[in-house]
């Protein structure tokens, strides 16, 4: 990986035993390289050599450090203008399916034959439904894109009360595409109008101007302000759910989920194709989310009255809910309601209501955008600005007002269950799902509670799957690509067997210290860099802004 003749690494070698890992990070980070790299090693199984190498944190979808989080958010942008004003249709192949994702949909068909019979039979099927509920989650967490086949029979039956289907909104027949209109002008040329849209959640009491805080937090509604935060992902699937159905066509986006100075979470969202502003506003309006979750009115355990956990009997096959224990009163020793039993007790009660209801706020911006305009760039850059912050991170931590406004939002969230499992749900005598020993009310280590997430836990950018037609990594893919062939390489099929790659241990000798490796890093970013300029005196518009991306 290092090559020993190269004037400027062997410097930077030098120049790392007295350099302080501070000055390294520095320099790192003035050079675009990241400044956590993981240190992997790779055995290569055509040779049987290894090869230690560091990888960039930000290899991962989240970028953790400044520098990777700043080329995510290139990349990001790539990817943003790539889809908004396609003029074709996308053509979408499936992801092949890992042996283990086939191995599951095997599994969870038999499951599904079992369950069905069992209840032709007039037998108890729970258990059978808490396997596939299992399943599908496993089916999901294994990277398989929707619900494959369809509704589960585990698929809770609401009475049509609780149903969220399409509110009262027009609906057009649904047209097979994912393109929208376009427009041609009395000279012939086409134009392809989108539109940027702007969603806030509402208000929780009034906020100090400029300042982004309550004007009386004593009023100010922080435990909603919470519960919109958590749930503010499904208000946003919801909304674009009804938006398909009014369009009558496939849209597609690409949105970011950004702070607000009074820190909320709202959405801003890059749509192909256009509708008239009311419309949105309509369906924004008619837009909601019902959480249909055990109650929270009553606390019922709490400082040292905790529940207890019990092991259950032990026995050969698992429990089908996959616990192997249960929480109890200790006072009663009565077994709490697991979280299936719990929501089976909420679906029989026909008086209960929704835990909550989250809607979006009046405030809604439409602007129509035409493609390759300024406009269009500009809201291209609005839409990834704030990617590399947190939720938390809009703080001003000098302003004590900001300050306490935050640390009020965090206690709101502290007992407020983030999850069906989150542990916080033995405060109000239920198990939490998948329940183990050791949980505490209070002490959920899910990132909604954390003081830089406020609530939102979700993903930053959502994208629709035809936006680009291509995932980030494509584009990731896409940009090296170009580069090798630009400097005359062909990119080298690679063989996905032939690397086996592995963490190195902490402490490992043979690891160089912090401060060494980024200065390598630094070396060969700076190669790359030199070529690239070398490159670019040769190239042309549009090349150049995909090679100063890529540097
Ligand atoms: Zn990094
Ligand atoms: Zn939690």
């Amino acid at each position: 990986m290092t090559n020993p003749t190269d004037r400027a690494l062997s410097r930077a070698e030098r120049q790392a035993m007295p350099v302080a890992l501070d000055v390294a990070v520095e320099i790192a980070k003035h050079n675009g390289v990241c400044i956590r790299p993981v240190v992997l090693r790779r055995l290569d199984t055509h040779t049987g050599t290894t090869e230690d190498v560091n990888v960039p944190c930000g290899t991962t979808m989240e970028a953790k450090c400044p520098p990777c989080a700043k080329r995510n958010r290139y990349l990001r942008m790539a990817q943003c203008r790539e889809g908004w004003h396609l003029d074709a249709e996308p053509s979408i192949t499936p992801d092949e399916p890992t042996e283990e994702q086939r191995w599951l949909v095997e599994f969870r068909a038999d499951m599904q034959a079992q369950r069905d019979a069992a209840d032709k039979a007039g037998d108890d099927t729970t258990d059978l439904d808490a396997v596939l509920v299992g399943l599908d989650e496993e089916i999901s967490a294994a990277g398989m894109r929707g619900n494959l086949l369809g509704r589960t029979a585990a698929k809770r039956n609401r009475s049509t009360r609780r149903r969220q289907d399409a509110p009262d909104l027009p609906k057009r027949v649904r047209q097979n595409t994912t393109l929208g209109r376009t427009f041609t002008s009395s000279d012939g040329k086409a134009y392809r109008p989108s539109l940027f849209i702007t969603l806030t959640l509402p208000s929780y009491g009034k906020i100090r101007a400029g300042q982004g805080v309550p004007v009386d937090p004593d009023t100010y509604d922080y435990p909603r302000a919470a519960r919109d935060a958590l749930h503010f992902s499904k208000l946003v699937d919801r909304f674009v759910q009804n938006l398909r159905r009014v369009a009558g066509y496939d849209v597609q986006y690409f949105s970011s989920v950004e702070p607000q100075k009074r820190l909320a979470p709202h959405l801003h969202m890059a749509v192909r194709g256009t509708m008239p502003r009311a419309e949105i506003k309509a369906i924004a309006a008619a837009t909601y989310h019902q959480v249909w979750w055990p109650s929270v009115d009553e606390v019922r355990f709490e400082g040292e009255h905790l529940p207890v956990w019990t092991e259950r009997p032990e026995r050969a096959e698992p429990y089908p809910d996959g616990q192997d224990g249960d929480y109890l009163d200790p006072a009663t020793g009565e077994l709490l309601p697991t979280w299936h039993e719990a929501l089976n007790r909420l679906d029989a009660d026909e008086d209960a209501e929704p835990l909550h209801v989250v809607r979006f706020g009046p405030q809604v911006d439409v602007q129509g955008v035409l493609s390759g305009t300024p406009d269009a760039d500009q809201c291209i850059r609005y839409l990834s600005k704030y990617l590399t912050k947190s939720l938390g991170d809009t703080l001003d931590a000098d302003n004590p007002a900001q300050r306490a406004h935050a640390a009020r939002m965090t206690e709101a969230l502290r007992y407020e269950p983030c999850s069906p499992a989150c542990p916080n749900w033995l405060r109000y005598g239920v198990q939490p799902k998948n329940a183990k020993a050791g949980m505490a009310p209070g002490r959920c280590r899910g990132k909604a509670h954390k003081p830089e997430h406020l609530g939102y836990a979700g993903r930053r950018v959502l994208v629709s799957r035809k936006w680009s037609n291509k995932t980030l990594s494509e584009h990731k893919r896409d940009r090296r690509t170009w580069v090798l062939e630009a400097l005359g390489l062909a990119d080298q099929p690679t063989d996905l067997h032939r690397y086996v790659w592995k963490p190195v241990p902490a402490g490992d000798d043979n690891i160089p210290s912090l401060a060494l490796r980024l200065l390598r890093m630094v070396a060969e970013r700076q190669r790359w860099r030199a070529t690239l300029l070398a490159l670019e005196a040769r190239a042309t518009g549009q090349d150049l802004s995909a090679m100063r991306e890529a540097a």
